[in-house]
């Protein structure tokens, strides 16, 4: 009797420990490659740092999906499933009825509030065909749990909070976090508050500068076909104001760039963390941040380059105040879960590549797609038309024997790109699942592959040739390691600490955060939770 007592006695002495957790922050650094992860690791002594020291960390998980791209990547991260579930097949694609582009997250049915508006612009969730972890949290927990995004990008925020989360996203041209109709038909109080705080103002006129001496950082300031964008100009210090004499659109773009806006997405966090209560009681709620000046500044300056190892490391730091904040609301990190990933990683420019050697070389995509043209109207003549998002073609048009254009077009097209130096594989739609796959390249484009969405012909660029019509900056969007490797990471409830070597996908990563906050899978995942890192209690 006295025992129990006493056991009883000791058992509430322990702190409260909410079950689930009260709070999961999802963090994803987009165009987080794991080679770019590991080569900065030791310079992190900051909130990432931390992550990496102290949660279970798996270096090297391989998206399955060909395309590596943000809005797929997102929405893969968000529900456990490839693009040929979810129906996310690329940032964009060509509608075949009007064989314009659309956005992924185009919604003219919820348009964006309190910004202009621009038809098509990302808006809403309407075409992610399936269950986001967002979204059974609100099932499971019958709307008690809130769950938040915020991204810098509509095409990251919006899969993260999916149908039944709140999306807010910064808009470039206005300077300030909007959302769509979708989500609600005014602004919070919190929000409005937030946004009339006018954070990025305060970084107009200033400049950019290293955080470290120059003797840390590894290579040259300036290396091949870095960009100059936004007034930024390809050395440090980056000046920030767009060229212009007071804040507007080229600022804002170059302040997104900038890794003034990480602080920008911490203080959105803190904001949505007061305003809606997040984790403040044993109801779980999720708030996901999606950091999105990494992937701007790989896309203009390049994976090795300074502007990517500051940015990297200003990352760490604003990490350590998002991971304060989100262990306050939770009541310490006890009831705290943490996990973190990213869409996809990125090339270096093929002009880099090739300066150490390696094959290299940027391929302008419009060029190839007037070249498929041309070779398609010598040989079926009419106005058939081969439009390229990028590894997807969308063949328009009419035969010289009247008809839409059939399957002897496509793969009229997957042979003559086939014969092009730079190409590696390609398939017309109607053999992508009966092709034989004899370099494992086809099991990739099937799992990103979207009847009605992707291409008429799918086809794959050799390794370390790059898509792109511009001669400087870089990119990302094949099942190459450097594209398609990324980290995946938790930390705090539930969690067993480690290095995990093993090869995983990112398809685990929502059902590991569904079971480490005791809800059931996503509806239509299709990855594990990661039972290894897993304590089960
Ligand atoms: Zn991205």
């Amino acid at each position: 009797m006295i025992r129990a007592l006493l056991l009883a006695a000791a058992l509430t002495a322990l702190p409260a420990l909410a079950r689930p957790p009260r709070l999961t922050l999802v963090i994803s650094v987009d165009a987080l490659g794991s080679d770019v992860l590991l080569r900065n690791r030791a310079r992190l002594k900051g909130g990432l740092g931390q992550l990496l020291n102290q949660g279970a960390f798996f270096p090297y998980a391989r998206y399955g999906q060909a395309e590596c791209r943000t809005a797929p990547g997102h929405t893969t991260l968000s529900t456990g499933a490839n693009p040929w579930r979810h129906g996310i097949v690329d940032n964009r694609w060509v509608e075949r009825s009007t064989m314009k582009r659309v956005l992924a997250f185009a919604d003219a049915a919820h348009p964006v509030l309190e910004a202009p508006l621009t038809p098509g612009q990302d808006s809403g969730p309407a075409h992610i065909q399936v269950e986001t972890l967002a979204d059974r949290l609100r099932v499971a927990t019958q709307e008690r749990g809130k769950a938040v995004a915020v991204s810098i990008k509509s095409h990251a925020a919006i899969p993260l909070a999916g149908r039944a989360g709140q999306a807010w996203w910064f808009d470039k041209g206005v300077g300030k976090f909007v959302t769509g109709t979708w989500y609600t038909k005014a602004f919070p109080e919190w929000m409005k508050a937030l946004n009339a705080r006018k954070l990025p103002e305060a970084s107009f006129g200033k400049k950019w500068e290293l955080m470290r001496p120059a003797s840390e950082y590894v290579g040259e300031d300036e290396g091949p076909a870095e960009s100059d964008v936004y007034g930024l100009g390809r050395t440090f210090p980056h000046p920030l104001d767009g060229g212009l004499p007071s804040p507007g659109p080229t600022f804002y773009q170059a302040f997104a760039v900038s890794p003034d806006s990480h602080d920008l997405l911490v203080e959105a966090a803190k904001a949505a963390i007061a305003g809606e209560g997040l984790g403040k009681d044993d109801v779980p709620d999720l708030l996901a941040v999606s950091f999105s000046g990494t992937d701007l500044v790989f896309h203009e300056y390049g994976p090795y380059s300074w502007e990517m190892q500051d940015t990297l490391l200003r990352l760490d730091k604003a990490m350590s105040g998002l991971i304060a904040a989100a262990e306050r609301a939770a009541g310490g990190r006890g009831n705290l879960v943490i996990a973190l990933s990213a869409d996809h990683g990125g090339a270096a420019a093929p002009e880099q590549w090739a300066a150490t050697g390696l094959a290299a070389k940027r391929v302008n995509p419009v060029e190839l797609a007037n070249g498929l043209t041309q070779a398609l109207r010598q040989q079926f003549g009419g106005d058939v038309t081969a439009t390229l998002e990028v590894l997807d073609v969308y063949l328009g048009g009419k035969t010289h024997q009247g008809g839409a254009v059939d399957a002897a077009v496509r793969r009229a097209a997957a042979a003559w790109l086939m014969k092009h130096p730079s190409v590696v594989t390609a398939v017309a739609s109607d053999d992508l699942l009966t092709a034989p796959d004899t370099a494992g390249y086809l099991a990739r484009m099937r799992k990103g592959y979207f009847p009605g969405r992707s291409g008429d012909v799918l086809f794959m660029v050799k390794p370390f040739h790059l898509l792109l019509s511009t001669p400087v900056g870089t990119s990302h969007g094949t099942p190459h390691a450097y594209d398609a490797q990324v980290p995946m990471l938790f930390a705090g409830k539930g969690v067993k600490p480690g290095v995990y070597l093993e090869e995983v996908d990112p398809v685990d990563f929502a059902p590991t955060l569904a079971a480490l906050m005791e809800l059931g899978m996503p509806a239509s995942a299709e990855g594990k939770p990661r039972a290894e890192a897993l304590t089960g209690r």
